[in-house]
Formats: structure tokens, C-alpha cells, sequence
């Protein structure tokens, strides 16, 4: 570090604290580049750079890769995914990196009868159509090829540029579905089926960043889909370990419990760390979510535009619920283990049971209000509920699981909720062109950076590939 250098640093009091260095005596080493988080994205835009003979290290505020990414063995053949899991339409560069990796894919389980569950009483019905009356389902649908008409008519790139943009911004999804669908069961059903993609509460997204996301992930109908859509397929072993095979080929780059808080420009290069280490780069890449960006301290200060993005987003809420039986019984009863519910505190499940198992796993996702006053309970109210809701659905059985696991990224400070943030309402249209734009030397990727797939695991890998290729043509 040189003298003048120092003295800044000694005037910010940064000095006077232990800094680290991750090998003896490479204090002064420079990278071309840091890369904070170790995320799909991050290790994604890594690995690039590190093929392009360029110096990187990855610093990790958690214990793990893999970030919104989790998976946890449950004994010797099963998993669970307690963060992202499906696969599917279009996710062409996850399925790339899954075979590279060497991991399998399967289906998704849909063999069987599924369950509707409105006013207490279950009905079972086959196919992907609930019963919920001819005229409700034609409403139904025809809502969704609205917002999907909608929805295609804004450019991938730039939806901030659409004529309509500032409106469609300024008002929620949920008036503007108030306002365009008239069948009470048709809208009702359709914010439900909203809330379930965005993991907010309609009444906070504005329609324009709702139909971008719905755009950029094909359509609205496609996310919900399972066969030919977003759920089709779930990866053997789980989705965490393509971010294990990005991190066995990046070996030493990745540094772990390192967590970022703050990123100086000085004269001749960047200096990053916190209050324990410090390294030095060229370029940074943040590709943590928007709100916990918050915990960095830049200097100088980020232009307003990027501070006014990072201000205003939000993390959805959901939690994801597990319950591990010691086989699927309901496929006995000729179930597929998918249950929608209308008004009950458990909205959807699923069979998540994993081929090479012999046992059963019905999981959850509980979003929105429902999970923060789940929240609220103990750990032992929470389970309690969930498994009267699955008893509810599945009969009694359900109601003593091997294990029961629940799990909400809300609850991680250096993630903040999922599946991705939204911005508050008339935000999205006057800065969205400064979403993934670099300033200076520091460069932004993630999820939400990205303009396909923006919330998926295939927008955190194609976020990866964009920086990287924006660092090295610069
Ligand atoms: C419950 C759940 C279900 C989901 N389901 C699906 C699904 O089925 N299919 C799908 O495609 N997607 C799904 N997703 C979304 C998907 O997992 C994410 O879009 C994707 O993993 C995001 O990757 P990322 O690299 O952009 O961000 P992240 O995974 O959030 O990575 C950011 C990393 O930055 C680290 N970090 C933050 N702050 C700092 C700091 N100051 N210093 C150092 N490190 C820091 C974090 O610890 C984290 O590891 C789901 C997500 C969740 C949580």
C-alpha cells in the first residue's frame, strides 16, 4: 500500500483496523477483478473471466456458494432444495451447466389426480384445469392472455421505454387487474396466482414491473406451467450443486465468510473488504441483491440514480415448507401430491419426492402475507399449521412426517427474502436503464440485473455471462 494511500485511509479510520491478506505477503497483490457474492452469478461471471487468463477473486459473505441456491441431503438419497429447484422452457444456460457438471435432471412428479381445496371441502380433478366452474375458467383465461398480450408488448430490454411505461408504472398490478378483469373468481384467482410469481403483495408492484417480469420469463402463463414451462424439471442431487461444480473449477478464487462492507476507489485501483481484510482490484462486481447492498459503503458515494434503485427495492417473502414421510402414500391414493388451495394458509403443494428415494416429500411455497404471519409463530406453531393444512389435503398421515423443514431467505441478512426484488411503484420507469449499468469501476450483476428470466436461476447465470463480457470488452 503506498504512503499517500494510507494516510486517506488512516483520515476514514479504515486504517487502524486488522487487514487481512488471504496469502502471506500479498497484501499489494491486484486483481483485475473482485467478484462479490458467490451466487450463480457471481461464480458464473468468474469462471468467464478466470477462462480469460483474468486475476479474480470471489468474496462470500456466507459459509457456502450458492446463495439463493440451497440444497440439504436428507440421509443417503434424498434432498431437499430449500431455495431455487426448477428447471425448464428456455432455461437453456442452466441445462447447459448441468451437463457440464455431470448432474441429471428429472421431471417433475405430475402422474395422477390433483386436488382443489375452496371452502373446506377438496375436490380432486386430472389434468392442469381446476374445477373451479366454466365461466370462472374462461374469465380465467382470458385475464391471462390479457396481461400476456400486455406483457409481450413491452420490449425485453428496455420495457422503461414503452409509450405506456410511466402509467403502467404508476399504478399496482393489482388495480390494474381490478380495473381489466371483471369476473370476481377470475381476478381473485389471478392476483393469488401473481402474488405466487412475485412474492409481493400486488398492491406494491406496479403493473409495468410485473408484466416485464412476465415477459422476460416468456409469459405469465409459462412460469406457471409445468410441462413445456418453467417447472418442468428438477435437478438430481439439487439445484446448489452447479454452483458446487463452478466452485471445485474455481478452487482458490472463492473466499468464504468474507462478507463485503465496503468498496473505495482510490487513485490507481479499488480497495474491498471490511473491517477485518482488505484486497485490492481493478474492476468489482456486486452481485448482491439490491437491499443488502445497502450494508456497502462506496467511496466516493454512488451516483443518485443507483441510490435511488438500491433505496427502493424490495425482497419478496416466501417460505418453503418440507415434510419428509417415508414414502409418497399419496400416490397410493392415486394423488400427485399438488394441491391448490383458495383460501387456506397453504396456497400450493407439490410432490418433491426425489426418484432415487423410496420417500415421500410434499413441499410448499407460502408467500406474501400468509408467510410473514407464519413468521410470526415459533417454529413449533409453524410446523403444527402446515401439517394440519397437508393432513387437510392428504388425510392424516400427512400429519406424521419423518422430518419437517421450513425455510425463509427473508431471514438471511446478506440475501433479504426471494425469490427476487421489485422496486417501489414509479421507480422502474424513470431509472430502470440504470439497473445493470457500470459506474466507473464498479460493475452489477444478479437476477434482477438481467432482462430474460429476471428472478430465475437462468437470469442469475446470464446476468454472470453479460458482466463478464461487458469486463472484458472494456
Ligand atoms: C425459495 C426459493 C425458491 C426459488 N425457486 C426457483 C426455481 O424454482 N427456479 C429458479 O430458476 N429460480 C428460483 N429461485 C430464484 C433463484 O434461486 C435466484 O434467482 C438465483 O439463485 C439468484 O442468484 P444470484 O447469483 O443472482 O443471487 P444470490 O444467489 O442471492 O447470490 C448473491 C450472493 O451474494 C452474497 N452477498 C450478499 N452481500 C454480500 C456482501 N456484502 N459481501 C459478500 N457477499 C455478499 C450472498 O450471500 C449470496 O451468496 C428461488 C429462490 C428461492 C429463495
Amino acid at each position: 500500500m503506498q504512503r499517500k494511500e494510507f494516510l486517506k485511509l488512516t483520515a476514514l479510520g479504515l486504517a487502524s483496523l486488522p487487514f487481512y491478506s488471504f496469502t502471506k505477503n500479498n497484501e499489494d497483490e491486484l486483481h483485475d477483478v473482485v467478484i462479490v457474492g458467490a451466487g450463480l452469478s457471481g461464480l458464473t461471471a468468474a469462471r468467464r473471466l478466470t477462462k480469460a487468463n483474468k486475476k479474480i477473486l470471489v468474496l462470500e459473505a456466507q459459509d457456502r456458494v450458492g446463495g439463493r441456491t440451497w440444497s440439504q441431503p436428507i440421509g443417503e438419497n434424498d434432498f431437499m432444495d430449500v431455495g431455487g429447484q426448477w428447471i425448464g422452457k428456455g432455461h437453456d444456460s442452466m441445462y447447459r451447466l448441468v451437463a457440464e457438471a455431470g448432474l441429471k435432471t428429472f421431471p417433475t412428479y405430475t402422474n395422477g389426480k390433483s386436488i382443489l381445496r375452496k371452502n373446506s371441502e377438496n375436490k380432486i380433478y386430472s389434468g392442469d384445469t381446476p374445477p373451479l366452474g366454466l365461466f370462472a375458467l374462461l374469465a380465467t383465461q382470458k385475464a391471462m392472455n390479457r396481461l400476456d398480450n400486455a406483457s409481450s408488448a413491452l420490449s425485453l430490454e428496455s420495457p422503461w421505454q414503452a409509450p405506456n411505461a410511466i402509467p403502467l408504472d404508476n399504478i399496482s398490478i393489482g388495480s390494474w387487474i381490478d380495473e381489466t378483469i371483471t369476473n370476481k373468481n377470475a381476478r381473485t384467482l389471478i392476483k393469488r396466482m401473481a402474488e405466487g410469481e412475485l412474492c409481493q403483495s400486488v398492491e406494491n408492484v406496479s403493473a409495468l414491473q410485473a408484466f416485464a417480469a412476465a415477459n422476460a420469463t416468456g409469459s405469465f402463463k409459462q412460469a406457471e406451467k409445468v410441462e413445456d414451462g418453467a417447472l418442468r424439471d428438477r435437478i438430481l442431487g439439487g439445484a446448489q450443486g452447479v454452483s458446487h461444480f463452478l466452485h471445485r473449477q474455481l478452487k482458490d478464487v472463492v473466499k468464504l465468510n468474507c462478507p463485503v462492507s465496503f468498496v473505495k476507489q482510490l487513485e490507481h485501483y479499488l480497495l474491498i473488504g471490511n473491517e477485518s481484510f482488505s484486497v485490492r482490484a481493478k474492476k468489482v462486481i456486486i452481485t448482491a441483491p439490491l437491499p443488502v447492498v445497502k450494508r456497502i459503503h462506496f467511496t466516493p458515494a454512488l451516483p443518485k440514480e443507483k441510490q435511488i434503485l438500491i433505496d427502493s427495492m424490495e425482497m419478496g417473502t416466501v417460505i418453503k415448507c418440507h415434510a419428509v414421510y417415508a414414502k409418497p402414500f399419496w400416490r397410493a391414493q392415486g394423488l400427485n401430491g399438488s394441491g391448490t388451495c383458495l383460501d387456506e394458509v397453504v396456497e400450493l403443494t407439490v410432490d418433491n419426492s426425489v426418484p432415487s428415494s423410496e420417500k415421500g416429500i410434499i413441499t410448499s411455497l407460502i408467500h406474501v402475507d400468509r408467510a410473514k404471519n407464519l413468521l410470526k409463530l415459533s417454529d413449533q406453531e409453524r410446523k403444527q399449521v402446515l401439517l394440519n393444512a397437508y393432513a387437510d389435503l392428504f388425510g392424516e398421515q400427512a400429519l406424521h412426517p419423518l422430518l419437517y423443514h421450513d425455510y425463509s431467505f427473508t431471514n438471511n441478512p446478506w440475501i433479504g427474502g426471494a425469490y427476487s426484488g421489485f422496486f417501489k411503484k414509479g421507480i422502474f420507469s424513470r431509472y430502470g436503464e440504470h439497473i445493470a449499468k457500470p459506474y466507473g469501476n464498479i460493475h452489477w450483476a444478479g437476477t434482477e440485473t438481467s432482462s430474460l428470466f429476471k428472478g430465475f436461476m437462468e437470469g442469475a447465470v446470464l446476468s454472470g455471462e453479460r458482466v463478464a463480457m461487458e469486463l472484458l470488452a472494456s
